[in-house]
Formats: C-alpha cells, sequence, structure tokens
C-alpha cells in the first residue's frame, strides 16, 4: 500500500513537473515579467496580476523559500524562531501569476528579453527589476570559512543568522565586535539592532561586566537622520558601548580570534581587534546580471526615476528595492511604498497616461534597542522624519517595539504580499488629523 502511495504521488508530481516546464516552454513571452521573487517581486506582481488576470504576469525566481528578513534580527538574539522568517515560495507567489523557477542570467533591454541560468529566453512587453542586493562575504578575507568556527555570526543570511544566538549564548568573556561595511546595504539599522540585543543578552546571563561591546562602524556616525541618531548616541553611551567609524572589516582570522579593520582615512593602515564574539553586516553589491546591463548606473544599481521608478532609458523597464538606484535607506518598508508606485505608474504606461504616481522616499527602519524596547525611525529621501504615529518616535518604546515585532509581520504577510498594503500614508495623514505629507 505504501509502495502503491509513492508510486502514485510521485506520478502525479512527476506529471506537474512536466506540466510546469511544457507552460514554460509554450509561453516563453509575457507581458510582464518580474525578475525575482522577493518582497518587492511578489508584492508588485500581486498587484500586476490582480489588475491584469491570469497568464500576463510571470515571476522568475530560484528559490524554494521566501524570507521576512525583517524578522531575522529578533531570530539572531532568540526572540522569535527561525520558523516565522519563513514560507514556502510556492504559498506567496501570486495565484494570477505564473512562477518560472529559475535564475536571471542577463538582461537584455534591447531585445526586450531576459536570459534565464538553464539558457531559455523570456521576452517581455514590460520588465520589473526586483533582484535585491547580494551579500558579500567572500569579500573579507578569512570568509565564509570562519563562520565554521565559533563565535563568528551574522543576520544577514538564513544560513548564518542561527548562529548569532549561539555566540551569544557561548559568551564568557572579552570582545563583542558588531561591523558595519563600506557598501550599501540593506536595513542600516540592523548591524546596531543586534548589539543592543547582546547587550541585553548578556546583562541576563550575568555577564555584561566582563564583555566589551564595539560598534566598528565604515561609516561616520551612528545613524543618517539626525534626530534618530541623537536618540541612539545616548543609547549607545548610556549603555557603555565603545563606536569605533571610519573602521572597515577586511579580514578575519579565525585560528587567532583577530579581526582586522582598515581605516577609511587611509586603508594602507590597520587596526587589529582580538574577539570572542563577531558579528558581521558584509559588503553588499547589486546582482551581477544588473552590474554586467546597460540598465545599470555607475554603482551598478539598476537606474530609474527616483520619483516614478520607471528605468532613466528603457521606458518599459521598471525597478524597486534594493536593487534599485533609488537613494534611500534600503528596506522592506520603503519597498511597501514603491509597490504600489511602481504598480500605478507602470499600468498607466501601459494606457498610454502620465505617470502620475511619485515617490517621496519613505522608508523605516524599527530600531530595536531592548527585547522589549524600539525608536521607530520613518523618514524620506531628505532625510526628514515622516512619522506614522502623533508622538515622537525618537523615544524608546514597548509599543513601537510591538509593532515591529507582531503588527509589521502580520501585514507583511497577509497584505504586502497579497498587494493589499503600500505603506502607511493613509493612517499617518489619519493619524496627524491631515497636518502630514
Ligand atoms: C538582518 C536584516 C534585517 C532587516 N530589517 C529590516 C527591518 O527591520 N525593516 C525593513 O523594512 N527591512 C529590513 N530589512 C531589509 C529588507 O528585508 C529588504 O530591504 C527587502 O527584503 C528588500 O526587498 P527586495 O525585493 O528588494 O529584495 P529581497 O527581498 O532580498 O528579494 C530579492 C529576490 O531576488 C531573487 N534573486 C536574486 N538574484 C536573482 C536572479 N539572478 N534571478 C532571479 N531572482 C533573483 C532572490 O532569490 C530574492 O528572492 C532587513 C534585512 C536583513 C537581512
Amino acid at each position: 500500500m505504501a509502495l502503491l502511495r509513492k508510486s502514485f504521488t510521485q506520478c502525479i508530481s512527476n506529471r506537474g513537473l512536466d506540466r510546469v516546464l511544457s507552460q514554460i516552454r509554450l509561453n516563453s513571452s509575457y507581458e510582464i515579467v518580474i525578475a525575482g521573487g522577493g518582497s518587492g517581486g511578489i508584492s508588485v506582481g500581486a498587484r500586476l496580476s490582480n489588475a491584469l488576470g491570469s497568464g500576463k504576469v510571470a515571476i522568475i525566481e530560484p528559490s524554494d523559500d521566501h524570507y521576512y528578513q525583517p524578522i531575522w534580527t529578533l531570530v539572531g538574539a532568540g526572540v522569535k524562531p527561525m520558523s516565522s522568517s519563513r514560507k514556502a515560495m510556492k504559498d506567496v507567489i501570486p495565484s494570477k501569476a505564473t512562477w518560472i523557477k529559475d535564475s536571471v542570467a542577463k538582461l537584455n533591454p534591447d531585445e526586450k528579453s531576459v536570459t534565464l541560468s538553464n539558457g531559455d529566453t523570456i521576452s517581455y512587453k514590460y520588465l520589473v527589476v526586483a533582484m535585491g542586493i547580494q551579500l558579500h562575504f567572500d569579500r573579507i578575507k578569512g570568509l565564509p570559512e570562519a563562520f565554521e568556527t565559533p563565535g563568528v555570526c551574522s543576520n544577514y543570511s538564513a544560513a548564518t543568522v542561527g548562529k548569532t544566538l549561539k555566540a551569544l549564548k557561548n559568551f564568557k568573556e572579552g570582545n563583542a565586535i558588531f561591523t558595519f561595511p563600506n557598501t550599501p546595504i540593506k536595513c542600516a539599522g540592523a548591524p546596531q539592532k543586534i548589539m543592543y540585543l547582546a547587550d541585553e543578552f548578556f546583562r541576563k546571563q550575568g555577564n555584561r561586566d566582563k564583555a566589551h561591546i564595539y560598534f566598528n562602524s565604515a561609516g561616520a556616525a551612528i545613524f543618517a537622520v539626525k534626530k534618530y541618531a541623537e536618540a541612539l548616541n545616548k543609547i549607545v553611551a548610556s549603555r557603555d558601548i565603545t563606536a569605533n567609524y571610519g573602521l572597515n572589516l577586511v579580514e578575519v582570522k579565525p585560528d587567532k580570534k583577530q579581526a582586522i579593520f582598515a581605516k577609511m582615512s587611509n586603508p594602507e593602515e590597520k587596526e587589529t581587534f582580538d574577539y570572542e564574539m563577531l558579528h558581521i553586516t558584509p559588503p553588499m553589491a547589486a546582482p551581477a546580471p544588473i552590474r554586467d546591463s546597460p540598465l545599470s548606473n555607475e554603482a551598478g544599481f539598476v537606474n530609474v526615476d527616483s520619483k516614478t521608478l520607471q528605468h532613466t532609458k528603457y521606458p518599459e523597464v521598471f525597478a524597486l528595492g534594493d536593487c534599485s538606484s533609488l537613494p534611500t535607506s534600503k528596506t522592506a518598508a520603503a519597498v511597501a511604498c514603491q509597490n504600489k508606485i511602481l504598480a500605478t505608474n507602470l499600468l498607466s504606461y501601459r494606457e498610454n497616461q502620465p505617470r502620475s504616481a511619485t515617490y517621496d522616499g519613505y522608508t523605516s527602519c524599527p530600531l530595536i534597542t531592548s527585547s522589549k524596547t524600539c525608536i521607530m525611525a520613518e523618514f524620506d529621501y531628505d532625510l526628514n522624519p515622516l512619522e506614522t504615529f502623533p508622538v515622537n518616535q525618537a523615544k524608546e518604546r514597548r509599543t513601537m517595539y510591538h509593532v515591529k515585532a507582531t503588527g509589521l509581520p502580520i501585514v507583511y504577510w497577509n497584505m504586502m504580499l497579497k498587494g493589499r498594503w503600500g505603506g502607511p500614508k493613509f493612517y499617518r495623514k489619519l493619524l496627524h488629523l491631515g497636518m502630514s505629507k
């Protein structure tokens, strides 16, 4: 009986696979092709396929899993389980969109097509690029091998986030170092959020007095927005954390438990730190197919208009999220606003109508300062606060922690990925009695 059931299941899944494959070969042209099925690709894919119906939108995405990465800060500190960040990709792909389970190897905007890694070519009328940002652990000498040794961890990838909790639990005494690289990164607050959680963890564990916590950043300040930077500097001082700026991690020597930093002012000059725990935020860059294509700007990101999200040279191409040139902090919160604006403008362009939706750069960084408190940073392109709630959000608040840890994941899975969340603008206006932007 068991054998019969096994062969039947296998037969069904093979036939299912054949159906998917034949569909891909037959429909190698779609009206809209979306490259990438992360936060941006799925949310904009849901909006566009809801508007246009089945068979018009294809999403190219190689992974079996979709992750809600913002919760990895809490996973790293052992506050949330890893399972809370993951859903099967098949369960988040919009029902009216076709999933092409492969990766984009080449973008050919002059031919209006993309080449997949299996060699197939998919043509499009409109292209949305949503391929995220690539992690480059390999650009630090000694990595990724050092991840095989105790104490070295990173909340930035599914493969390494589990090591953070182990490093915290095993920490006895010495230096706990949290790094920030010299490249654009996603969620610029995440490198320090885990540091505040580590401080709290060591206090609870009873060995905070034996820990020297360092924030070694290649940047020049704790945060880009003055209002929140002032609050964060006070927290750093009150928790006895040493913040060093202009230091870029270039090498890890796990055998000696040493981290080597180059000075931003003079990269030839190096500073060596012993570590007991080393949390790494890796250098990041736009994915190679984008960097190698005519779609990229000098920095390698998809060159789009900062207001309309439409490409500056190829009008049938749009981009959102971490792979775009949009000059704002790269977050899922930013993607929430961008997906609505992109879908509105792409559909207008398709109807030969003016692109009326404009993006103001809204982004948000829930700066978790403990397992109970959070500073809810929200701001625009000009680094002006654009706060949703009619309270001072630079203050550490328990309510904001619950918004971050419980509220936003619910909004993400149930609304944003279904094309029903375009950011908090409506609520911001409502809560400010119409007096906010
Ligand atoms: C530790 C951490 C903490 C964070 N905290 C927050 C937070 O508190 N708040 C917040 O708003 N944001 C946070 N973020 C950032 C947020 O997760 C990202 O900004 C957001 O996911 C960006 O969406 P995206 O679609 O651009 O990229 P992603 O969601 O990363 O998706 C990119 C997709 O493209 C796919 N892809 C890549 N290459 C190819 C290819 N060649 N072909 C086809 N597909 C490809 C990938 O498989 C992936 O599915 C955090 C991120 C991390 C890692």
